[in-house]
């Protein structure tokens, strides 16, 4: 019985379809696409929340002084 997942992100809740491996969070495609660039600042607290009890790491911030949305290699790096 899997739970359906929300979005950690999105208040009020909707449905999430994406998760982010480098977080362990679900979200729902709207946050992912506006987190293209890095995170919203709004949504740090949640970021460092979900790392903190999945044990990980802190990446560290991009160009912007956001989080960036993958820090591992990310499935779409081309070398
Ligand atoms: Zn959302």
């Amino acid at each position: 019985m899997d739970p359906v997942k929300c979005c950690g992100l999105c208040e009020p809740v909707k449905a999430a379809s994406q998760q982010v491996p480098s977080y362990r969070l679900w979200v729902c495609d709207e946050c992912w696409q506006n987190a293209e660039n890095g995170w919203a600042k709004d949504a740090e607290p949640v970021l460092f929340a979900a790392l903190a009890s999945a044990g990980l790491l802190i990446p560290d911030r991009n160009e912007q002084g956001l989080l960036p949305r993958a820090y591992a290699p990310p499935s779409d790096y081309a070398l």
